[in-house]
C-alpha cells in the first residue's frame, strides 16, 4: 500500500519502520524533522507537510495527545484538504470526546475514520505485536487491514462507533496504571519490612501475576530505575485523567483512577513527567520514607 504516517515519537518511529519493512511505500512526517532520519535510511519518503503525507491509500497518524491530533488535523486545515476516499486512521490514545467529533469531522470532509488505538510499548510494537482496538466501518477497516497485520498480532475490531476503541483503551490504560500503582505500593511494603523489591518480583511474576505489566514495569520498580522511558509518566497521566473524563461524561465513578492521577501528578511536581510510568513506583517509595 501508500501509505503517509504522522508522528514518529517512541511509538510511531517502530511502527512506520515495520511497515516500511514489510513493502508498503511510506511517507513519514513529523513535527521535529531529526526523528525523520532513521526512518529515511529505512527508505521511507520524507514529505516537509502534513498534507503530503496525507495522501495515497491511507494515513495513520500516532501523535502525542487531544492537543497535537486537534493542531496538526483541524487547527493546521489537514482535514480540511484531505483527498476525498481517503481513509485516515488514529492509533494514539485520545479522549472520546475528541473520537466523537472527528468522527463527525471526518464525515463533513469525505474522509473515513478509523480509531485505532493501541496495547504495547515501544518494543512491542518494534517487534510488530501490539494488540490493535480498531473501531470504524468494516469496509474502512478492511483497507487497512493489511498495515495492521504488520504492526500487530492481532487487530480487535471492537464496533463501528469510533469512540468505542477509544474508551476501550482508556480502560485497559487505567488498569495499567493500577496494576503499576498496586505494585509500587507492595514493592515498598516490603522494602520497608528489609526485603528487596526483586523477591516480590520473582514471587509475583512466577505465581498470582504472570504477563507483562509486572514483568515489564515491576522490574523497572525493583530496579529502580525508570530510564530510559518507554512510555513516559506525563502521557500515562494524560491516560488517566481521559479515562475520568470519561467516565465524568457518563456519571461512572473511578475513584481508584483519581488516586493513581494524584500520585502521578507527585510525580511531574518531582520532576519526573519524562520518565517511565513505572515512576509511580518511587512517588510510593518516598511516601514511605525510602530511597528510590
Ligand atoms: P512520544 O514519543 O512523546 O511522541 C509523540 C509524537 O507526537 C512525536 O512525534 C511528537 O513530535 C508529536 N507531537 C507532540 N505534540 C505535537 C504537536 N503539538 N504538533 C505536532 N506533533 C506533536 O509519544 P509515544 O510514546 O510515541 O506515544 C504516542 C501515542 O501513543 C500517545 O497517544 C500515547 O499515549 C500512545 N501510546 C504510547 C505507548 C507507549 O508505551 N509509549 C503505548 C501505547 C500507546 P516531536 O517529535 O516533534 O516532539
Amino acid at each position: 500500500m501508500d501509505i503517509g504516517f504522522i508522528g514518529l515519537g517512541e511509538m510511531g518511529s517502530a511502527m512506520a519502520v515495520n511497515a516500511l519493512k514489510a513493502g508498503h511505500m511510506v511517507r513519514v512526517w513529523n513535527r521535529s524533522r531529526d526523528k525523520t532520519r532513521a526512518l529515511a535510511d529505512q527508505g521511507a519518503s520524507v514529505v516537509d507537510t502534513p498534507e503530503q503525507a496525507f495522501s495515497g491509500d491511507a494515513a495513520f497518524s500516532m501523535l502525542a495527545d487531544d492537543h497535537a491530533l486537534r493542531s496538526v488535523l483541524v487547527d493546521g486545515g489537514l482535514l480540511k484538504q484531505a483527498p476525498k476516499g481517503l481513509v485516515h486512521v488514529n492509533m494514539a490514545t485520545i479522549s472520546a470526546a475528541l473520537a466523537i467529533e472527528l468522527a463527525e469531522l471526518h464525515k463533513q470532509h469525505g474522509v473515513a475514520y478509523v480509531a485505532a488505538p493501541v496495547l504495547g510499548r515501544p518494543d512491542v510494537a518494534a517487534a510488530g505485536k501490539l494488540n490493535i482496538l480498531a473501531a470504524g466501518a468494516d469496509a474502512d477497516i478492511d483497507r487497512v487491514q493489511p498495515v495492521f497485520d504488520v504492526l500487530g498480532q492481532k487487530t480487535w475490531r471492537v464496533g463501528q462507533e469510533p469512540q468505542h476503541a477509544n474508551v476501550l483503551k482508556l480502560a485497559a490504560n487505567f488498569m495499567l496504571a493500577s496494576a503499576i500503582e498496586s505494585f509500587g505500593e507492595a514493592a515498598a511494603l516490603v522494602s520497608g519490612h528489609g526485603m528487596p523489591a526483586q523477591t516480590l518480583l520473582d514471587v509475583i511474576t512466577h505465581s498470582l501475576f504472570p504477563g507483562p505489566v509486572y514483568a515489564g514495569y515491576g522490574k523497572m520498580i525493583a530496579d529502580a530505575r525508570y530510564e530510559p522511558a518507554m512510555f513516559k509518566a506525563r502521557l500515562g497521566l494524560k491516560d488517566v485523567r481521559l479515562a475520568i473524563a470519561a467516565g465524568d461524561a457518563v456519571n461512572v465513578p473511578l475513584p481508584l483512577a483519581s488516586v493513581v492521577r494524584d500520585n502521578l501528578v507527585d510525580a511531574l511536581a518531582h520532576g519526573d513527567g519524562e520518565k517511565d510510568f513505572a515512576v509511580l513506583g518511587r512517588v510510593a517509595a518516598r511516601r514511605a520514607g525510602q530511597q528510590s
